[in-house]
């Protein structure tokens, strides 16, 4: 039987290019080998969140794009994490076990702290028992996370021993499925894609949009004029290029590095290999928005799948810990 890879991602609206290679691929290619349940956990958004006025729409808006970019719903679980109620009910009984020492050393409590002093409500510090809840009651035994996320999967992997070894082996233990895919920088060159950074290109833009947006990129900061040389290594525009036209990656690089081609040339041909390489996407994304119920069967349907297994989860937790009559 293949094995359940449980994928969480906070909704946070239409999808940007980094957002696409970071996690979407993946979704993508876990479901041709993985029973894979997708969450969107909208539950952890409120931790840091300042308004709700957009959630809905958020959720709507990301899942259409996952779908529209090949994520399968009748191969994977597609849900959306508050839709399941047994969640809150198994962080609670997770909490109980978890030493509060264990969740105030997390580094991102802590930097979270630091930058929301203000706001350092119960849900943020309990977090990463949220998060261990959301794997383990759907039996995940994978959990797909970059190089930078494996601390936190520890901390969910410690919470399962500690609950086993209290309870009796209810749990799997998951493992992490380290991704593949780069980190991909922002047009503005300073740092990860991302929309707090106001640095990204959505991947449902409008080709005129990604033309506009993409010839306000950062390039070789050492070539002011024309007639400057290149270096294509550190120009954001050229690693753009490996992805979007890498049939001609080697001869941009090339021209590049004798100032046989200019910035505003170069960019026109990403902006034209972004927009042939979403083609495809957009015309899905346009087929799949006129049908304004579809999102929701989706997650509904998703839902459905999900709750069977969260309430037979649940249903063993509390044996083990004496909770039934
Ligand atoms: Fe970057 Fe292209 Fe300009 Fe070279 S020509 S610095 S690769 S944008």
């Amino acid at each position: 039987m293949a094995k359940r890879v449980f994928s969480g991602a906070r909704p946070t609206g239409r999808q940007h290019i980094g957002n696409y290679f970071g996690h979407i691929m993946n979704l993508i290619a876990l479901q041709e080998e993985y029973e894979c349940f997708d969450c969107v956990v909208d539950l952890h958004a409120l931790t840091t969140v300042e308004s709700t006025a957009s959630l809905q729409q958020d959720i709507n808006d990301m899942v259409l794009d996952w779908l529209a970019a090949g994520v399968d719903p009748e191969k994977s679980v597609v849900f959306v994490q508050s839709h399941v109620p047994e969640i809150t009910e198994l962080h609670l009984l997770l909490s109980m076990v978890t030493p509060l020492n264990w969740l105030l050393r997390v580094p991102t409590f802590k930097e979270k702290v630091r930058m929301h002093p203000e706001n350092v409500n119960y849900g943020l510090v309990g977090y990463p028992v949220l998060m261990t809840s959301d794997i383990v009651l759907y039996k995940g035994e994978m959990v797909p996370v970059g190089e930078d996320q494996l601390p936190h999967l520890e901390l969910a992997r410690e919470i399962v021993r500690r609950f086993n070894s209290m309870y009796g082996d209810v749990f799997p233990e998951p493992a992490a499925k380290l991704t593949q895919f780069p980190m991909i920088v922002g047009l503005d060159g300073t740092g990860k894609m991302s929309k707090s950074a106001d640095n990204h290109l959505e991947i449902a833009s409008t080709p005129d949009e990604i033309r506009r947006k993409v010839s306000t990129a950062f390039t070789d900061p050492a070539r002011k004029r024309r007639a400057d040389i290149g270096h294509p290594e550190v120009c954001n525009v050229y690693t753009l290029h490996k992805m979007f036209t890498p049939g001609r990656v080697q001869e941009i690089g090339s021209e590049c590095r004798v100032a046989g081609i200019g910035c505003v040339d170069c960019k026109k041909l990403l902006a034209q290999g972004i927009v042939d390489y979403f083609g495809p996407f957009r015309e899905r994304r346009l087929e799949l928005q006129s049908r304004p119920e579809y999102v929701r069967e989706v997650v509904g349907h998703g839902a459905e799948r999900a709750s069977r297994v969260a309430r037979e989860t649940l249903r063993e937790v509390k044996a083990a810990m004496n909770l039934l009559p």
